[in-house]
């Protein structure tokens, strides 16, 4: 049974819990660390189906076992799910912690968001990691561990997922043949995902696509015409000043990758971007402006987003950023 077959990259963790699984060594807690959609369920999911598994060595991806389909559809009675655990959970786990599983040898807890859970909750939930019964096995999902508790790290083994790469983003969709979506907003998507599959996902699956280009033309219209400083500036200024804080946060945001990038390609080819779908798109921008431009704007563009942070309002912040291209460009 190959326990971790669904799962992209993430060769550390495939070695270190799979061959735990396969041996039966696995530890009772465990800590999934990782940025959204860089599989810290699937991790979850694929080990509880390894842990639980009745139809060893023979179920696999096209033939599975009862239990196994049953975690696949979230319906395994002995893995619980909670999400943004609270101290009513803990209480709710301790109660039934030292019953016996219904239908496998385990009973299996998966706490997403773990890092929401508040001391309290965590502080109850350690005595259940303290002294397990030992067929119980946890996995605390969370984006960063260091806000956990050091008494709940340090009875845990901490696993991390990584973003994954473009073209391992790419061959999966390829693999499920994801298609009806034309290939240049593809590229723009897995640019603007930093390696998430889940957000990838998530994108294809919504209409957010469509706001994601967008709000990304409307970033390097931002950023190419502080670039230019000339009277496009101020139209182009002026016309965000009815945006919601957020928004212009955003698109700050994304301005600030884009001038990452042409500032990079600058130096070299041979680079990975973070805004830009191609090295010659990004060329032919960056081309027209000096390094030290780029860099002047993307630290007044930094200053209008700690603004933003600080409460100015959105037609101040832009019309301070008007103010200093003008300065810049006497
Ligand atoms: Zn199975």
């Amino acid at each position: 049974m190959e326990i971790f077959n669904g799962l992209i990259g993430n060769e550390d963790i495939k070695n270190a819990l799979g061959n735990a699984i396969t041996n039966s060594e696995f530890l009772h807690a465990y800590i999934i660390e990782g940025a959204y959609g860089t599989g810290k369920h699937t991790v979850a999911r694929l080990a509880s189906m390894g842990i639980m598994c009745k139809g060893k060595p023979l179920c696999n991806s096209d033939k599975r076992c009862n239990i196994c389909q049953k975690i696949l559809n979230d319906n395994c009675t002995d893995v619980r799910f909670f999400d943004a655990f609270k101290v009513d959970d803990v209480r709710k786990i301790k109660e039934e912690l030292y019953e016996s599983p219904t239908e496998c040898d385990y009973k299996i807890y998966i706490l997403n968001n773990a890092e929401k859970m508040n001391v309290k909750a965590q502080n109850a939930l350690l005595i259940s990691l303290e002294e397990p019964p030992p067929n119980v096995v946890f996995f605390l999902l969370c984006t960063d561990a260091t806000v956990l508790l050091e008494t709940i790290r340090s009875r845990a083994q901490i696993l991390r997922t990584k973003p994954l790469t473009n073209e391992q983003i790419r061959a999966y969709l390829k693999s499920k043949d994801i298609s009806g979506i034309d290939t240049s907003s593809l590229d723009e998507i897995i640019i603007s995902s930093n390696g998430s599959l889940g957000y990838v996902l998530d994108m294809l699956n919504s209409s957010k696509a469509d706001s994601l280009i967008k709000d990304r033309e409307k970033a390097l219209e931002l950023a190419i015409s502080l670039l230019k400083n000339d009277n496009s500036t101020i139209t182009s200024l002026y016309s965000m000043f009815n945006m919601t804080r957020d928004k212009l946060k955003e698109l700050f945001g994304l301005a600030l990758i884009a001038y990452r990038d042409m500032a990079v390609v600058k130096k070299t080819k041979n680079v990975s971007l973070c805004f830009f779908t191609s090295v010659k798109e990004a060329s032919s921008i960056a081309s027209k402006y000096s390094v030290s431009k780029i860099l002047y704007y993307y630290s007044m563009v930094e200053k209008g987003i700690e603004a933003l942070n600080s409460n100015s309002n959105v037609p101040n912040t832009l019309i301070s950023l008007i103010t200093n291209s003008k300065k810049k460009g006497k």
